[in-house]
Formats: C-alpha cells, sequence, structure tokens
C-alpha cells in the first residue's frame, strides 16, 4: 500500500515520501504526517536476527513507499558504514539495572547523526526521482551540535552544497574545532559575529529572499534545510526503536511479545515521536518516559495539559535539550486531536501568539502511556557521579537526564528499561570530569579528555582523537550583514 503525506494544518493535499522529504515544512506551515502508520507485521524470531541496515530497511521501506527497493538500500548502505565505529551502529548495553541504546557511534558522536548521516541521500535520491536536477544547497544556522552533524553528513554527498553559520565565539572550543575542520569539497563554514539568534533569522532571511532564489536558480541551485521536522530525519529514526527490541531478544533473552519501556531525554521532541510511531506500529513498548532538563515545558505539559512556553530560558549543562518550544510535538498534538488540522493550527498559533495553549481533558487520556521527568542541574551531576562509581559506565549530561528519570521510574516497573543514550560523555567532557572527579573547569579540555579515559578506561573516539590536530580548513569570519553575500560568491 503506498503511504502518502498531509499536513498536520491542512487536510487537502497528499504527497509522496520523496515529496515531502524535499519540502521539508508544508506551505502552511504545518507538519508532514503519514496518512496512516504501516504496521510492523513480522515474525519477531526473524527479527532479532536483523543486522541495523537490514531493521533500517525494514522500517524505511514501509514509509517511504514511493522509493524501490535499491534505492533504500543505496541510501542506508552509504549512511550506516564505517563513518560509525561499530558495527552493529546502535548498541544496546546493560549496565546495572538498565539497558542504554548508544546513539553515540557515529561521524559527530551524537544521536543527530542517525538521522543527519542518511538524509543527504533521501534527499539527493528524491530530487532525482522527481526529475528535478538542481543541486541543492543547505544553508544551516548553529548553536554547535546540528551544524557539525549536517555538515558530516551531507560532506562530499555529490549533487549538494552546504553552509553552516555559527556565532563566532559563541560554540564551545571543541564545537568549533569540529567545524572548522570539516572536510568535502561541498562544505563551507562561517563564523559569525553576531549570536546565534543573528545568525538564524539571517538564514531564514537568505532562504526568502525571491532575488536571491532567482539568480541562484539559474545557476542550477535551489535551497534546502537539514530541519529535524523533515520526515527524512523522523523516520530514520523509528528504526533503532525496533533495532534495540531485536537486540534485547537476541542478546538479552527478552522474551518475544514483553513490553519495554524506554527513556528518552527530550528537546525538540523529535526523538521520542519516533518511539511513539514505533509503538504505533505495533513494536511492544509500554511507556515512553518523556526526560527533560530545567527547560521542563514538556514535564509540565504532560503534567497538567497546558503548553506554556513563557518562562526563563535556563542554559544547563544539556544544552541540545535546552529548547522552549518542540517542534515535533505538533505531530503529536494533531494525532490526540483525531488528526484535526484546525484545531491544530489553532494551537499553533496561539503557541506563537499567546505563548500557551490547552489540550482537553480526553485529549490528556490519550498521553497516558508517556510518563514525564525530569532532571534539575544537581540531578544530572549526582547521577554521572553514581552511575559511575557504581557500575564503571561513563554517560554525558544529556543521557544522565534520562538515567535519572529511569530510576524514579523503575521503582514501579517490571518490565525492561532501555535509556536512550544521546551523546558520548567526550562530547561533553568538561561536565562529565565535573561530576566524576571534581572541579575540573580551568583545565584545557584535551588535557580534560585524556584523564578521562584513563579514568574510565574507554578509548577516546577517533571524532575527538581526528580534531586535536586536524588542520583548520575554514577561517571565514563575516559580518552579518555579510552573510548573504557570502552565500552568493560561495555558489559561483
Ligand atoms: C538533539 C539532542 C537531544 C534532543 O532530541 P530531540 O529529538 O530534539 O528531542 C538530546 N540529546 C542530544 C545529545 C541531542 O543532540
Amino acid at each position: 500500500m503506498d503511504i502518502l503525506y498531509k499536513s498536520t494544518r491542512g487536510n487537502e493535499k497528499r504527497l509522496t515520501a520523496s515529496q515531502a522529504i524535499i519540502q521539508g515544512l508544508s506551505e502552511d506551515g504545518g507538519l508532514f504526517v503519514p496518512e496512516s502508520v504501516p504496521s510492523l507485521d513480522i515474525d519477531f524470531d526473524k527479527l532479532a536476527q536483523m543486522s541495523y541496515q537490514e531493521c533500517a530497511f525494514f522500517v524505511m521501506k514501509k514509509f517511504f513507499t514511493d522509493f524501490t527497493d535499491e534505492e533504500l538500500k543505496n541510501c542506508i548502505d552509504r549512511a550506516y558504514d564505517s563513518k560509525f565505529d561499530t558495527k552493529e551502529i546502535a548498541p544496546v548495553v546493560k549496565t546495572g539495572d538498565c539497558y542504554y541504546l548508544e546513539l553515540f557511534h557515529g561521524a559527530t558522536i551524537a544521536f543527530k547523526d542517525m538521522a543527519l548521516s542518511i538524509l543527504p541521500h533521501l534527499l539527493t535520491t528524491a530530487m532525482a526521482k522527481n526529475n528535478l536536477d538542481k543541486k541543492v544547497v543547505i544553508l544551516t544556522a548553529t548553536s554547535g551540535d546540528t551544524g557539525k552533524a549536517a555538515l558530516a553528513g551531507f560532506a562530499d554527498v555529490p549533487g549538494t552544497n552546504i553552509i553552516v553559520f555559527y556565532p563566532k565565539g559563541g560554540v564551545s572550543r571543541i564545537q568549533e574545532l569540529q567545524m572548522v575542520t570539516q572536510k568535502g569539497d561541498n562544505t563551507k563554514v562561517v563564523g559569525v559575529r553576531g549570536n546565534f539568534d543573528d545568525c538564524q533569522s539571517n538564514v531564514k532571511n537568505i532562504f526568502n529572499n525571491a532575488d536571491i532564489k532567482e539568480m541562484l536558480g539559474k545557476r542550477g541551485y535551489c535551497f534546502s534545510s537539514a530541519n529535524s521536522i523533515n520526515i527524512g530525519r523522523l523516520i530514520p529514526q523509528v528504526a533503532y526503536y525496533v533495532y534495540a527490541y531485536a537486540k534485547l531478544m537476541k542478546d538479552y533473552g527478552l522474551c518475544a511479545g514483553k513490553k519495554v519501556n524506554f527513556v528518552v531525554p527530550t528537546g525538540n521532541f523529535g526523538n521520542i515521536l519516533a518511539c511513539y510511531i514505533a509503538k504505533q506500529m505495533g513494536l511492544p513498548v509500554d511507556k515512553m518516559i518523556c526526560a527533560s532538563n530545567d527547560n521542563k515545558v514538556l514535564f509540565d505539559f504532560f503534567k497538567t495539559g497546558v503548553y506554556d512556553r513563557r518562562r526563563e530560558f535556563i542554559l544547563t549543562s544539556s544544552p541540545s535539550m535546552d529548547i522552549l518550544i518542540s517542534s515535533n510535538l505538533e505531530r503529536l498534538i494533531y494525532f490526540i486531536s483525531g488528526e484535526n488540522a484546525e484545531v491544530t493550527a489553532q494551537r499553533m498559533k496561539d503557541l506563537s501568539e499567546k505563548g500557551v495553549y490547552e489540550i482537553t481533558d480526553s485529549e490528556k487520556a490519550k498521553l497516558s502511556d508517556f510518563v514525564p521527568a525530569y532532571a534539575s542541574e544537581a540531578d544530572v551531576k549526582d547521577t554521572i557521579s553514581k552511575v559511575f562509581s557504581k557500575d564503571h559506565y561513563v554517560i554525558d549530561p544529556h543521557t544522565a537526564v534520562a538515567a535519572f528519570g529511569a530510576m524514579q521510574f523503575m521503582k514501579d516497573s517490571t518490565n525492561p528499561v532501555v535509556v536512550v543514550s544521546t551523546a558520548s560523555p567526550y562530547k561533553f567532557t568538561p561536565a562529565v570530569m565535573n561530576a566524576i572527579d571534581g572541579k575540573r573547569d580551568e583545565e584545557d579540555v584535551f588535557a580534560l579528555i585524556h584523564r578521562l579515559s584513563n579514568l574510565s578506561g574507554v578509548s577516546i573516539p577517533n571524532a575527538v582523537r581526528e580534531i586535536e590536530n586536524a588542520d583548520i580548513l575554514h577561517d571565514c569570519v563575516a559580518d552579518i550583514a555579510d552573510m548573504e553575500s557570502v552565500v552568493c560568491d560561495y555558489l559561483k
């Protein structure tokens, strides 16, 4: 059966998967959702034997029905290859009383690699399928992590260029080094004399500038974004939940059909939404624990049914979850409203105009599979320290937010609990060392990294090793006002 995609804010148009991937966001501002969620429909013993690539193919084939088997396999083979430092791609590790699903073995040692390593291939395949022969230009503003993951994904992918703007002086030393040492003939990294908001609003302006669009169109280019709301990022994330279940069966003796809980450190709500979709497909998932840091908008939402972003933005040790507007939640709102586009559009309007909306009691009742949790900065530090001293396992602050939630939750559950581990501790070494070895803020970050390796016995990932001595390949620094001309000059 063909699966078509529709918008969460309008009922008319239907797109194929490849069209939805190219377009990213619907014209009415809504997000694309599949008209129906396909069922898993598989023999569990067969599932248990699948490799990551086979699992990804199995899941993606059900959603991206206008792609041929060969096209999908091609995308998967190019994405989940030796860029990952383990053949398993997403290993499941048992430590103490929980399981950890490690999603940080890709090029940038964090979970966004899981989707951003395949999106470029899905996008270029989709362009070819729809007879669009333009070169895709990805424009991204980054506060640190997404930019690098997008660069790594798009580097040297034929038919694409990627330009990343970051606030000069506004990202960590490791983050900046990761970006400015990026290889690939089609990559451009620009430090902007301004803050992240300046970068982001100018990227939006360039996107929406009709003159630039026309001029670049004549030169054979079109713009796209690698945004986390693209179904080309969301659906590949469903695969690792199915794979985790397969691993639990194969390696840890889980009985077919037994339910499993997942604890997900959440920001934009993309990762946990993929878990929800896996459950809709029929994967035996019990509870989905939505773990927030101090920016606990989602925790309050699941408790009260009120989404209220009118609050102070707090900088935490888990920066990738410092978010007050979780874009992907719109899809869940749409599903629980009975797929009511009008109601969804109104709520999103309220959110942007008033900063708040409320769902009904009957909708709230449909959220009973979600369990909210949150961890303060003290809880995070304490959890990193406890897991290390008790189990000799090192986790990063994002994962610690989830691990803390798991410890609270486990008291009342008999089913296995899987903590979704979203970043390597080597990506956030100062915070990790602070927790397990006392205050180390002053020390050079590479010195800390080596100490962490000595303490933990975990070898330093290649992604970190490489940048310590890599050549700086990008030294472009621009004023805010010059961002536009940087783009036009680069795309000569
Ligand atoms: C992006 C990110 C998250 C949050 O994931 P969402 O899909 O935005 O909820 C959590 N941890 C890390 C390390 C991330 O990079």
